[in-house]
């Protein structure tokens, strides 16, 4: 390893939370020379908190916090008294004891009994217990979550209770959004293992600064000017002028901006969405990224989660309701629909089915957010506003028989659509070994272990997709970044720079 007699220039590509980690983290160990560009004309990424309806903000991407011990941003929300004041009642405060619960219904309109819809839901929650702490044997090795349920399911006493198949498929639904797949049938069982649920309670609500008041922490950590917005960067040159230059002079990176402006650098940091990768990364990089890192890039899931905010004039649903949940005779999780989707294009006209419910939303007493996953949730970005505010509605009357008014305003979020995302988060397809694929996209490249005589960790990867225990979290994000960041810092440690840190 060479050290150089200058400050390490380092770039890093993304501004979301593991971008935003990684240049506060080295800023405040005295390294200086950082630039962050980000592609959107605002930084936080997938954090994206907006105010479409008037005073308070509503989040179109993370809005929970997950878990508590351990969990940096956890921390800083808890320090920085950011947390919702009473989680407990965190989607709407009623006066009095009234407790706010789901309305689940059926197509035809009756309304299931509180008691049996809590007895099918405890029953699936102990299943997906099982599967993330326990080992389910060689049987379901190879499985996919949807096919390790359904067979539970059948052995279980459920399969004798009228209509808990039903409700067991409309927990399947909320599930594949949790896990932004498209189907539980293609989501691996025994990979769920390796991901960990902190403890402390597992949907933490923000209060009335929603997610960018931890953006706001991170920010005004980083000195004035790091933060370039508005740059996608289209190329990354890396293992430049080795062997023709004395060690440690000359830049081993450059990082060229679509608006064709060039960075050098000694180290890129590259924090850009999985799905984002999976669509630019073979045109991305020269040398090109070796065939071990395209392979896990293009092996790891990275699926689609959106939301339809609704705001209607006045409320239709009872002061005590969070949330309406649709429950279908056959919704498009049941293994036949499934199946029959692998052929054609028809689902798309029952594209609806996919959407869970719609719960109420914090501090918005008029609007209702519903949410689905998956190749419907890619369709209903491409949809028109009108179109997907009137096929809700539609389904509102339907199900609850309730007087439902039209919609004053549809608000979608697009993260499919989005060219500098392609996604929501990062989901583990069925025979994938995540954690094999998970370290391979973290590897910087050339590594400090490869025989290589380049100039090591040129390149960097973080992001949500990088975390073997934590992916798809806001938290998994901010660790990626502390850890490429420290890995640059262990690496001069050892190599030391005389100008940094003092
Ligand atoms: C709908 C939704 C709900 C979610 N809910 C939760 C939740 O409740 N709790 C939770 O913990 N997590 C949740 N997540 C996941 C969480 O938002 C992400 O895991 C996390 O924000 C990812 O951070 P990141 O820094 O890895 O990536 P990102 O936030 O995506 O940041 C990457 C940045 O790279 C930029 N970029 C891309 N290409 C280029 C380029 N060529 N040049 C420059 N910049 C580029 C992008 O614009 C982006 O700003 C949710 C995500 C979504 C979409």
């Amino acid at each position: 390893m060479s050290a150089i007699n200058r400050d390490p220039k380092i770039v890093v590509i993304g501004a979301g939370f593991a971008g935003l980690t990684a240049a506060s983290h080295l800023t405040k160990h005295g390294y200086l020379n950082v630039t962050i560009l980000e592609a959107m004309d605002r930084p936080g990424g997938r954090v994206h908190t907006t105010k479409p309806f008037g005073e308070n903000v509503i989040d179109l991407g993370a809005n929970w916090i997950h878990g508590q011990d351990g969990n940096p941003i956890f921390i800083m929300a808890k320090e920085h008294g950011l947390l919702a004041e009473n989680d407990s009642c965190s989607t709407m405060c009623l006066p009095g004891a009234v407790t706010p619960k789901d309305y689940f219904f059926h197509q035809n309109g009756k309304l299931f009994d509180s008691d049996e819809v809590e007895h099918v839901c405890q029953v699936f929650d102990n299943l997906m217990s099982k599967a993330f702490n326990e080992e389910l044997g060689p049987k379901y090795k190879e499985t996919s979550l949807g096919d390790y349920l359904d067979e539970e399911f059948s052995a279980s006493e459920l399969i004798s209770i009228e209509g808990a198949k039903m409700v067991f498929e409309w927990c399947k639904r909320v599930e594949c959004t949790d896990e932004a797949c498209s189907s539980l049938y293609e989501f691996s069982v025994s990979q769920l293992r390796l991901y960990t649920a902190l403890e402390g309670g597992f949907f933490n609500s923000l209060g009335p600064g929603g997610y960018q008041a931890i953006l706001d922490i991170l920010l005004k950590s980083l000195p004035l000017g790091v933060l370039v917005c508005s740059t996608p960067v289209k190329f990354i040159k890396w293992n430049l002028n080795q062997g023709t230059s004395p060690p440690g002079e000359m830049y081993p990176v450059k990082v060229i901006c679509d608006n064709d402006e060039e960075l050098e650098a000694d180290h890129a940091i590259v924090t850009v969405p999985l799905g984002y990768l999976q669509e630019k990364a073979t045109e991305m990089f020269y040398p090109p990224l070796p065939d071990w890192k395209i392979r896990a890039i293009n092996r790891l899931g990275f699926g689609t989660v959106s939301k339809i905010f609704l705001e209607f004039e006045k409320t239709f649903w009872p002061v005590d309701c969070s949330g309406i949940q649709l429950v279908w005779e056959q919704g498009h999780e049941d293994k036949d629909m499934y199946m029959s989707m692998l052929d054609g294009d028809s689902w798309k006209d029952t594209w609806y089915k996919k959407i869970c419910g719609f719960d109420t939303v914090a501090r918005h007493p008029n609007v209702l957010c519903g949410w689905i996953t998956g190749k419907e949730a890619e369709y209903m970005e491409i949809l028109d506003d009108n179109i997907v505010g009137e096929t809700c509605t539609r389904l509102l009357r339907l199900f609850t028989n309730w007087d439902v008014s039209n919609p004053v305003r549809v608000v979608r979020s697009l993260w499919k659509e989005n060219p500098y995302v392609r996604g929501s988060y990062t989901y583990i397809p069925v025979g994938v070994d995540a954690q094999k694929e998970q370290e391979a996209l973290a590897e910087p490249l050339p590594s400090v272990s490869c025989n290589s005589t380049n100039k090591p960790l040129q390149v960097l990867f973080a992001g949500e997709a990088t975390h073997v225990n934590y992916y798809t979290t806001t938290h998994g994000a901010y660790l990626s970044g502390e850890r490429e960041a420290q890995r640059i810092i262990n690496y001069y440690k050892k190599s030391p720079v005389s100008s940094v840190g003092k």
